[in-house]
């Protein structure tokens, strides 16, 4: 009788947190390194006698990310070393938190086609990332820019039933974290380990699980995850095999996975408290302001772009660049219109960019040099066409808005009577156009109308000098 089963999934996700720093010793965070060991000190490579130092940004930022998670944030937190040898690892020991993480009890929505979910997290911990090991010819090399680098695990509990609710999970994962700054999660910045069992459909016991070890790829992970179902689903019904519990990897080429080692227990790392850090106590107060610092969710942020208007497509494009996200949440704290302000993101300086060959995130304007922009077009004293061209000259050559418009004369005061003898001006120099018009050609307004405009170089408000002509040419 073939069986109907159900998959059982628990994740372990690193992140590594956004720094300036390293967690223990003050070089370079994980943007910082160009070439290998560049950002190497006596701490972070393991010399003997070198004491660690907490950095406490990395305190704030896990905390932070538990919030968001909607965990529990333990007050009173404390790192251990698990031992293991490893060439990445230069002091034969990870710092870690074993005992009292700093978050726990969390939970995370996860929506997919079958229905929403609860996933529970089980707990959040800081710890420092190992070094990188390449390997070219008959050597290998160890960089140590990476050793150190603050990381935050993020443990589920094993509640996922479906590689898409796992894949819906992290892609939410990445989305807070960049959108909000604590990660850049970029390649290689979110690795995960997938926990994998299978039961009989309505069993209460959990089966046999194996972890697949430090997948980096969303796509990886789906097709990891279907293959070792079916693996462990055949092994359950034909007796293929006997399922241990195991470390494996995921060969990314046959698409299969292969056992590494039998799963390590917590004794064989012979865990235990680091005497050279102390607990790290989160009082009243300092948590109040972790909290008063936390940057919008994503879920309310987009929830109140769509309620000002701003299209599914445009949020999506926001939420995936934390710092264009940010420029509109700033350009609108100065008072611009929510919805004219993303569209002036995402359509005019995101077509420029297109043009430049350049992305949205290496957009550079600031909230207050496009708030100007917006506010003035709003209030009639910039045409649109000045201020595009006001933002192609910062986009394409770092211009000073405010400055550059002053340069073009586009933000010139004119009075109506400049307006009526440029409007004057006009009439008199397109004599065609004016009789076409008066003999009931709309269009050939536009002909006398582009006169004047080309006449003010842009400044004026076009709405007021096409009435005024419109009158004109009435009398
Ligand atoms: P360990 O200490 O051995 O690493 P944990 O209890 O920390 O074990 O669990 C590690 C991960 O494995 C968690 O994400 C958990 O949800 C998941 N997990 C535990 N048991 C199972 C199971 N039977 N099937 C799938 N995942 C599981
Ligand atoms: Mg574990
Ligand atoms: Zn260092």
């Amino acid at each position: 009788m073939i069986m109907a089963y159900e998959l059982v999934i628990g994740l372990e996700t690193h992140v590594e947190l956004n720094t300036e720093s390293k967690i223990f010793c003050s070089c370079g965070g994980h943007s910082s390194p160009k070439e290998p060991n560049d950002c190497v000190c006596p701490a972070c490579s393991g010399m003997p006698g070198m004491l660690p130092v907490m950095n406490k940004r990395v305190v704030e930022l896990a905390a932070t990310a538990g919030l968001m998670l909607n965990c529990e944030i333990n007050r009173y937190t404390t790192f251990d070393k698990k031992n293991y040898y490893y060439p990445d690892l230069p002091c034969a020991y990870q710092i870690t938190q074993l005992n009292h993480p700093i978050c726990v009890n969390g939970l995370v929505k996860v929506k997919t086609a079958a229905g929403e979910r609860d996933i529970r997290i089980k707990q959040i911990h800081m710890e420092e990332d190992a070094g990188k090991l390449v390997h070219g010819g008959n050597s290998s090399f160890v960089d140590f820019n990476r050793t150190s680098v603050p990381l935050i695990e993020i443990v589920t509990q094993p509640d996922f039933r479906s590689p898409e609710e796992v894949v819906t999970y992290l892609g939410k994962l990445k989305s807070m974290f960049k959108s909000t700054g604590i990660s850049e999660c970029e390649e290689g910045a979110m690795r995960c380990d997938v926990n994998i069992s299978v039961r009989e459909e309505g069993s209460e016991k959990f089966g046999v699980r194996t972890e697949i070890k430090n997948m980096a790829s969303f796509e990886a992970i789906d097709r990891a995850i279907r293959y070792e179902a079916q693996r462990h689903m055949d092994a359950l019904e034909f007796g293929t095999e006997e399922l241990v519990q195991e470390t494996r990897r995921f060969d990314d080429v046959s698409g299969k996975t292969f056992a590494m080692r039998n799963k390590e227990t917590e004794a064989d790392y012979r865990y235990f408290p680091d005497p050279n850090l102390m607990p790290i106590v989160i009082d009243d107060e300092w948590l109040e302001e972790i909290k008063a610092n936390k940057p919008v969710a994503l879920d309310e942020k987009a929830e109140a772009y769509a309620e000002a208007g701003i299209s599914d497509k445009e949020i999506a494009m926001l939420m995936s660049e934390h710092t264009v996200a940010k420029l509109l949440d700033d350009v609108i704290a100065l008072g611009c219109n929510a919805k004219d302000a993303a569209a002036w993101i995402l359509t005019d300086c995101a077509g420029i960019l297109r043009k430049a060959g350049l992305k949205l995130k290496d957009l550079s304007i600031t909230a207050e040099g496009l708030s100007y922009l917006i506010k003035k077009v709003d209030e009639g004293k910039l045409n649109r066409g000045a201020a595009k061209k006001t933002l192609i000259a910062v986009i394409e050559n770092g211009a000073d808005p405010i400055a550059y418009c002053e340069e073009q004369g586009f933000t010139k005061e004119i009075d109506s009577s400049m307006i009526e003898a440029v409007i004057d001006k006009a009439i008199e120099s397109n004599p065609q156009a004016v009789s076409d018009y008066k003999a009931g050609k709309e269009k050939a307004l536009m002909a006398i109308f582009g006169a004047c405009m080309k006449e003010l170089k842009g400044s004026g408000d076009p709405g007021q000098i096409r009435t005024m002509l419109i009158e004109k040419l009435k009398n």
